[in-house]
């Protein structure tokens, strides 16, 4: 069994002005698109190839870079594109608001952490929310495209949210500026999503 690009849940021009079209466009069309090809070959063959993306990332060989690079880079951004949503952003509700604010002291203070992990990560990589079994969250950034399911890699649990901050997620419409194209990221930001992973990986 392979993988397959998913389908956006939205047209490409609709995060306009957060996130511009041709970012969009070559984001998910040509770099998704590569990811999902490169693991394709990369597990062909192999027992791999009889896992479920989530199962693949929690029994991933660390040393085996095209699975981990690609497999990561797949789940990663299949996970990426359903937290955005042109009807996005606002404050956060329900289960997951409550924790926030018990853990973090309210949304901005999440909104602090979150921007520090992914401004401080040098180079591409991810700044994630996580949540552990009990429903405890964690802040954390992971480089390259290594995520919090990839085994001994400093950063635990479930991610419920993942922002992108390898500059192909932001560079032709924010150049340098990392911070605003971050702000701008929590206009879009799909809560109903978050929630919902909230409630069924605490
Ligand atoms: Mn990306």
């Amino acid at each position: 069994m392979s993988f397959t690009l998913p389908e956006l849940a939205y047209p490409v021009q609709s995060l306009e002005p957060n996130i511009d079209t041709k970012t969009m466009e070559i984001h998910h069309g040509k770099h998704h698109a590569a990811y999902v090809t490169n693991v394709n070959n990369a597990i062909k063959d192999t027992p791999m190839d009889a896992m479920s993306i989530e199962e693949l990332m929690a029994n991933l060989d660390l040393t085996n870079m095209p699975v981990r690079n690609n497999g990561g880079g797949h789940y990663n951004h299949s996970l990426f594109w359903t937290l955005l949503s042109p009807h996005g952003g606002g404050n956060p509700s329900g289960n997951v608001a409550l924790a926030i604010n018990e853990q973090f002291g309210s949304f901005d203070g999440l909104k602090e952490k979150l921007s520090q992990a992914a401004m401080t990560r040098f180079g591409s990589g991810w700044a994630w929310l996580c949540v552990h079994k009990g429903g405890k969250l964690e802040v954390c950034s992971t480089p390259n495209q290594d995520n919090p399911l990839m085994p001994t890699i400093g950063c635990g649990g479930t991610p419920i949210i993942g922002i992108d901050v390898w500059e192909h997620a932001y560079y032709l419409q924010y150049q340098n500026r990392r911070a605003d194209y971050l702000a701008n990221f929590f206009n879009v930001l799909n809560w109903e999503v978050v929630e919902s992973r909230f409630n069924t990986f605490k």
